[in-house]
C-alpha cells in the first residue's frame, strides 16, 4: 500500500514513503486525525487524485492523507447554479452527472484527466478545459469546507455558507474572502473536505474549428488574441494554440499518415465555439473565420494524421479533452516530465518565449542529456487577457539524470519567476522555486507564515512547500544570490 503511494505523476522525484496512509470517510474524522498529529507533532500531506506533477500529493514520513473516500455529490442545485460536493470526487463523477442535467462546472477538469479531484483542482488553482471562457475552478468557487489543522481540529465553512443559516450560492459578502485563503495553496492551509461550485447550463452548440497560420509567425498571436477576446470572447470556450515545433512533432507522431502530408507552415489555433442558439454559433463562427482569414487557412489534423476525426465529426463529449491531452499535451514518452506551465499576459509572451529559448540554448550543456525543452507545447487564452503557456522539458527516468533535471528545473522556473510569469500548481518543486528566486517581500513571507500560524500553530501541515520547515526557519537562506542575468 505504502509503495502504491510513493509516487504520484512525478517522477523526477526520489520514492516518499508516508508512516500512515490515512483514507477518511468524513470531515470529523479528518478532525481527529488533525487532533492526533497535532499532539504527537506528525506531518500531514493531503492528496487526492494524485496527478500531481510538482511533488505536492506525497509525503516523506508522516500521513498521508488520501480523501478519495470522500466522493459524494451533496446537492445539485438545478435552479440556482451551484453544487455542494465533497472535495474527494473525481472531474469524472461530477462532470457525468452533470452533463447527463444540461449542466456543466464551466471548466471541466485538468489535462491529467478525470480522476483528478475537485480538492486538487481548488488546491491547484487548476485551468483545464473551458478556462478560456470561464477561468480557473478557484473562480468557480463559491466556498469551502475547511479542517484547520489547529489542535481542535476544527471545521469551518467560507462563502456564504459561513452564515449557518445560509444555503452556499455565493462567494462574497459574509465576512472576508476567507476562502481565497484556501486557493491554490497546495494543502498548506488546510484540508479541504466540501466545496461550493458555480454551475452553468451547458451550451448545447458547439463547434471545433482549427487554423493554420500561413507563415511561421509567433509576434500575429497576441495581436489575434486581443481580436478574439474584444470580437467573439464568450463565443469561444476554449482557445489553444500549439506553436509550430509542435505541430511538427504531431505530424511526425501521427497514428496514421495519409499518403499526401500537407505542408506545415505555422502554428495552429485551435477553437471549441459555444452557443445556446445555433444561429448564434454560425456569427461566432462567421466572426472568427473574419479574424483569422488573413493570416491563415482552415486546418484539418486529418491532413497530418487520419486517425483524427474531421471537425464536422466532432461532438464534445468527456473521451474529447481526455484524448486531446494524451495526443496534444503528452507528446513524448513519458519519462520524467519537468513542467513549468506558466500564465503570462498576452502582452508579454513574445517576448518572455524569446528569454526563454535564449535561456536553453545559453544552458544547453546543463539540461539532463536527450532532454528536450519547450516554452509552450500549447498556449491557452484565459478569460481577462492573459495565457497558460504549457511547456516544460523532460528527462531520462535514471539515477544522476534526475539530480540533473531537479536541478535544472528549478533554475528555469526560478528564470520564469524573474520574468514575471505565475505558475499554479506550485506544489514542491514550483513553490521551492518561487522563493528560491526572491520572489516574495520578506513581509509577504511574515504575512504568509503568521496567516500559516493561525491555522497551523504546530506546523504540521505540509511542510517543505514553499521552503517552509518551521516558523523559525529563515526562508531567506534558500534565496538562490548568484542567478545570473541573462
Ligand atoms: C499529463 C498531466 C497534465 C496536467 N494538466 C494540468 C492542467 O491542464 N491544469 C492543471 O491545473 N493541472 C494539470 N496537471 C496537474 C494536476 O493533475 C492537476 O493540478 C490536478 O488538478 C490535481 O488534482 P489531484 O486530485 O490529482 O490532486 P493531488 O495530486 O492529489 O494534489 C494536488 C495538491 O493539492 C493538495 N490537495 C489535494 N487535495 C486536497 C484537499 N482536499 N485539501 C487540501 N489540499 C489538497 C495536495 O497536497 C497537493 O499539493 C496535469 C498533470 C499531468 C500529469
Amino acid at each position: 500500500m505504502k509503495a502504491a503511494y510513493s509516487r504520484n505523476v512525478d517522477p523526477a522525484f526520489p520514492d516518499r514513503w508516508a508512516d500512515i496512509i490515512v483514507r477518511p470517510e468524513n470531515p470529523e474524522e479528518i478532525s481527529e486525525i488533525v487532533k492526533v498529529a497535532n499532539k504527537y507533532n506528525i506531518p500531514i500531506v493531503p492528496r487526492g487524485g494524485g496527478a500531481d506533477l510538482v511533488g505536492g500529493s506525497a509525503a516523506q514520513g508522516g500521513i498521508l492523507l488520501d480523501i478519495t473516500r470522500m466522493n459524494q455529490i451533496i446537492e445539485i442545485n438545478e435552479k440556482d447554479y451551484y453544487c455542494e460536493v465533497e472535495c474527494g470526487i473525481t472531474w469524472g463523477a461530477l462532470i457525468s452527472e452533470l452533463f447527463k442535467r444540461g449542466l456543466t462546472t464551466g471548466i471541466v477538469g485538468p489535462g491529467s484527466g478525470f480522476s483528478a479531484t475537485i480538492g486538487g483542482g481548488l488546491s491547484n488553482n487548476t485551468a483545464g478545459f473551458g478556462s478560456t471562457k470561464y477561468g480557473l475552478i478557484t473562480e468557480n468557487c463559491l466556498g469551502v469546507e475547511v479542517v484547520i489543522p489547529n489542535p481542535k481540529g476544527s471545521i469551518i465553512r467560507t462563502g456564504s455558507a459561513a452564515n449557518k443559516y445560509a444555503k452556499p450560492f455565493c462567494r462574497y459578502g459574509v465576512a472576508p474572502d476567507f476562502t481565497g485563503l484556501f486557493m491554490g495553496d497546495v494543502g498548506t492551509m488546510g484540508i479541504k473536505t466540501k466545496a461550493f461550485l458555480k454551475l452553468y447550463p451547458n451550451p448545447p452548440f458547439k463547434v471545433i474549428r482549427n487554423y493554420m497560420l500561413n507563415k511561421n509567425n509567433f509576434n500575429k498571436i497576441p495581436g489575434l488574441m486581443y481580436k478574439l477576446q474584444k470580437e467573439v470572447r464568450d463565443g469561444i470556450q476554449d482557445l489553444y494554440v500549439n506553436p509550430l515545433v509542435v505541430v511538427q512533432l504531431l505530424a511526425s507522431l501521427a497514428e496514421v499518415r495519409p499518403p499526401k502530408r500537407a505542408k506545415v507552415r505555422g502554428p495552429v489555433f485551435m477553437f471549441i465555439l459555444e452557443a445556446f442558439d445555433e444561429r448564434i454559433l454560425d456569427v461566432y463562427i462567421e466572426k472568427v473565420d473574419e479574424i483569422m482569414k488573413e493570416d491563415s487557412r482552415l486546418f484539418e489534423w486529418q491532413e497530418l494524421d487520419l486517425s483524427v476525426k474531421l471537425s464536422k465529426d466532432w461532438d464534445f463529449t468527456l473521451k474529447f479533452p481526455y484524448n486531446y491531452f494524451n495526443k496534444f499535451v503528452c507528446l513524448a514518452p513519458p519519462k520524467i516530465s519537468c513542467t513549468t506551465c506558466h500564465k503570462l499576459p498576452i502582452s508579454e509572451i513574445v517576448e518572455k518565449r524569446e528569454e526563454s529559448t535564449e535561456f536553453d540554448n545559453i544552458h544547453k550543456g546543463d539540461f539532463p542529456s536527450q532532454s528536450y525543452s519547450i516554452f509552450a507545447r500549447s498556449i491557452h487564452l484565459l478569460p481577462n487577457g492573459h495565457c497558460v503557456c504549457a511547456g516544460g522539458f523532460n528527462a531520462e527516468n535514471i539515477p544522476g539524470q534526475r539530480e540533473i533535471a531537479m536541478n535544472m528545473w528549478h533554475k528555469k522556473v526560478r528564470k520564469q519567476v524573474n520574468y514575471g510569469g505565475a505558475h499554479y500548481w506550485l506544489g514542491e518543486a514550483i513553490s521551492q522555486s518561487i522563493v528560491e528566486a526572491d520572489a516574495y517581500t520578506p513581509e509577504f513571507i511574515q504575512f504568509f507564515k503568521d496567516m500559516k500560524k493561525t491555522v497551523d500553530p504546530n506546523f504540521i501541515l505540509s511542510p517543505k512547500k514553499f521552503h517552509m520547515y518551521g516558523y523559525n526557519d529563515d526562508i531567506s537562506k534558500y534565496i538562490d544570490k548568484n542567478e545570473e542575468e541573462i
